[in-house]
């Protein structure tokens, strides 16, 4: 298999500089609204803070890999005396919580870095974090040809099958294809 160039992308996220006052979230569900900007709903955001203000805890987190199964992490960390859970830290759209999940459908959320057309200089949410709590990164990678990073419907697609079966997803694509 060939290999070829490819921009990897991505966000180091400063803990220490989030103040909790989630523009990414609104910035973020607003982008990926349809009509574009139509609508806010951090619950559709790809970006979710972990927001506990009493205990001064603000960790920005972002929406990775969808998993048809939860996993048995349930350690505790405490880093500068505060205490996290491992769910905390986790960028999986898993069945175990509601986060990074289209709040309607249940279909996984996961970050496009702002995919647009003409391409953006910086993703959204990075440019809406006044207190440079997101700092963008790119770097060049030499990767496989073949590996192409699946989109939102091929990973709606594949949680619907986890979820209902193949069979079932089938007859209801063809039910609808008679409409
Ligand atoms: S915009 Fe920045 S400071 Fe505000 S919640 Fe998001 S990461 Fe934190
Ligand atoms: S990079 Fe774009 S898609 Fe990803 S969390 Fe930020 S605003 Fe959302």
């Amino acid at each position: 298999m060939g290999k070829v160039k490819k921009t990897i992308k991505s966000i180091k996220i400063v803990a220490d500089k989030c103040n909790g006052c989630r523009a990414c979230e609104l910035v973020c569900s607003a982008f990926h609204a349809k009509p574009r900007y139509s609508s806010s709903n951090p619950a559709r955001s790809r970006i979710r803070i972990v927001r506990e203000p009493l205990r001064d805890i603000y960790l920005p987190v972002y929406a990775g890999e969808y998993t048809a199964s939860e996993c048995t992490g349930r350690d505790r960390y405490i880093i500068d005396g505060k205490e996290y859970s491992e769910c905390d830290f986790c960028r999986a759209s898993c069945p175990s919580r509601n986060l990074f999940k289209e709040p309607d459908s249940g279909l996984p959320l996961k970050c496009d870095m702002c995919e647009d057309e003409p391409a953006r200089e910086k993703p959204l949410c990075v440019e809406w974090c006044i207190n440079d709590a997101l700092l963008y990164e790119e770097r060049e990678e030499e990767v496989d040809e073949a590996v192409v990073a699946p989109g939102d419907i091929e990973i709606g697609v594949e949680s619907l099958i986890d979820k209902f079966g193949l069979q079932q997803v089938l007859d209801t694509i063809a039910r609808a294809s008679k409409r």
